[in-house]
C-alpha cells in the first residue's frame, strides 16, 4: 500500500474516545476532616489577635436590621474580639436577623432586640456601641435634610446609652453626623455621662474612598512602588458633608513622584467630597451607601476594640470633641485609639495652601452643623 493511501485510511478512521476517568476512590480513613468554614475577617485579623491581650468584648449594633446595620452585623459576627454581638432595632424581623447570624460558626453569641422596652437589655455590659439608625438619603437629598429624623432616633438612642452602659465607647454612623455626634454628646452631659474620649463619628469611608479613587489615578506608580490599594493611605479630616470632607492629598502615605496638583487635584477632591451622593444617584431612590460603609464602620469598631485591648498605635480619622481648630467643638482628624478610646487628637500636620483653604471655608458650615445639634439636643 502506498504511503499516501496508508495516511487516508488512517485519517478515516474515528478518533477513539477518550477511557472515562476512573470514580473517585474511597477511603475509610476516617481521620481527614473536612476544610473548616472560615470567613475572611477572622483570617486576616487572627493574624494580629495572637499578639493582643486577648480580651473580647461586648458590642451592639442600634438599626441592626437596616442595610448598613444587617451587613455590619455579618461582619462583626466574624470577628474574633467580639464575644458578644446584640443587634437592636425597631423592626421586628430583628430577632430573626440574630438566629440567622447565630448560625455562623464563630465564637461570638449573637441576640436580637426589638423595640425601646428591650433597649436596656440590648446596651447593658456593652464596651462599644455602633449607631446606624436612622433614614438613609434620596436623590436630591443633603445629609442635613436627614436632620428632622435623624436626630430624635440618636437622641433617644443615646439616652440609652448614658442609662444603661455609660462608659461604653460610641460610634455614630447616623447622618448628619456633623449634628449627630453634637446631639450625642448634649445628651451624655445632661445624664452626666460625657466623656470626650468615648463619642466618635465615623468618616472612615471618606478616608476609604479617597485611598479608591487615588489609587485608581495613580495605579501604575504605586505597582511600581509596590503599593497595593490597601498599602495606600489618605488622612480626611474636617467633617462629612460635601465641601465639609477635607482630603489631605498632600499627606498621602507612600509619597508620589508627581503630586496632584491643578484640575487633576480639584477634581479628585471634588469626588471624594461627592462620593456618597455618586451612590445616592446611581441607588436612584432606593438608599445610600451600606455595603461599603458596613465594611468602614466594622473597619472603625475592629480599630476601636484594638484600642481597647491595649494595642498600640491604632490610627484611625474619626469626627470628635476637638480643640485642633479653636472656632469649632468638633472636627474629623486622625485620632489615636487605645484603653479609653480617644487618647490623642493629632494635629493636623503641614498642610498646601489649597487644604488651608478648603478647612477656612468648611468652618461656617460646621459651625452651623454643630450649633444645630447642640439647640436641639438642648431644647429637647
Ligand atoms: P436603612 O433605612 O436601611 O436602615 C436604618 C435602620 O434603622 C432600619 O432598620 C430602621 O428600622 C432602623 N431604625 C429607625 N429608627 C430606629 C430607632 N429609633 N431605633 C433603632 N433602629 C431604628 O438605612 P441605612 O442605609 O442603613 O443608613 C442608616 C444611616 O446611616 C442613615 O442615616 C445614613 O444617612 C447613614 N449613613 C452614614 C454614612 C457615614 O459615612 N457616616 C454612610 C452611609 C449612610
Amino acid at each position: 500500500m502506498s504511503q499516501a493511501r496508508r495516511r487516508q485510511r488512517f485519517q478515516d478512521v474515528p478518533a477513539r474516545e477518550p477511557p472515562p476517568p476512573p470514580p473517585p476512590t474511597t477511603t475509610t480513613t476516617p481521620s481527614v476532616a473536612v476544610t473548616p468554614t472560615h470567613t475572611i475577617i477572622e483570617r486576616i485579623d487572627a493574624l494580629f489577635w495572637r499578639n493582643s491581650k486577648n480580651k473580647k468584648f461586648t458590642v451592639a449594633v442600634l438599626g441592626a436590621a437596616g442595610g448598613i446595620g444587617q451587613t455590619l452585623s455579618l461582619l462583626l459576627k466574624q470577628s474574633p474580639r467580639i464575644e458578644s454581638l446584640r443587634l437592636y432595632d425597631i423592626a421586628p424581623i430583628t430577632p430573626g436577623i440574630a438566629v440567622d447570624l447565630s448560625h455562623i460558626n464563630t465564637e461570638s453569641e449573637v441576640a436580637g432586640y426589638v423595640g425601646p422596652d428591650q433597649l436596656r437589655n440590648a446596651l447593658v455590659g456593652c464596651d462599644l456601641v455602633i449607631i446606624p439608625a436612622g433614614i438613609p438619603r434620596k436623590p436630591g437629598m443633603s445629609r442635613d435634610d436627614l436632620f428632622k429624623i435623624n436626630a430624635g432616633i440618636v437622641r433617644d438612642l443615646t439616652i440609652g446609652v448614658a442609662k444603661y452602659c455609660p462608659n461604653a465607647l460610641l460610634n455614630i454612623i447616623s447622618n448628619p453626623v456633623n449634628s449627630t455626634v453634637p446631639i450625642a454628646v448634649e445628651v451624655l452631659k445632661k445624664y452626666n455621662a460625657f466623656d470626650p474620649r468615648k463619642v466618635l463619628g465615623v468618616t472612615k469611608l471618606d478616608v476609604m474612598r479617597a485611598v479608591t479613587f487615588v489609587h485608581g489615578l495613580r495605579k501604575d506608580e504605586l505597582q511600581r512602588l509596590r503599593s497595593s490599594v490597601s498599602d495606600v493611605t489618605v488622612p480626611v479630616v474636617g467633617g462629612h458633608a460635601g465641601e465639609t470632607i477635607i482630603p489631605l492629598l498632600s499627606q498621602m502615605m507612600p509619597k508620589l513622584s508627581k503630586p496632584f496638583e491643578g484640575s487633576e487635584l480639584q477634581n479628585l477632591t471634588t469626588r471624594i467630597q461627592n462620593a456618597g451622593t455618586e451612590v445616592v444617584d446611581a441607588k436612584a431612590g432606593s438608599g445610600s451607601a451600606t455595603l461599603s460603609m458596613a465594611l468602614a464602620a466594622e473597619n472603625m469598631a475592629t480599630s476601636c476594640l484594638k484600642g481597647l485591648a491595649g494595642e498600640s498605635n491604632v490610627i484611625e480619622c474619626a469626627y470628635v470633641s476637638s480643640n485642633v481648630i479653636p472656632e469649632l467643638p468638633f472636627f474629623a482628624s486622625k485620632v489615636m485609639l487605645g484603653v479609653n478610646g480617644v487618647e490623642k487628637v493629632l494635629e493636623l500636620g503641614t498642610m498646601t495652601s489649597f487644604e488651608e483653604r478648603m478647612i477656612k471655608n468648611a468652618i461656617p458650615d460646621l459651625r452651623a452643623s454643630i450649633e444645630k445639634g447642640v439647640a436641639f439636643a438642648r431644647s429637647s
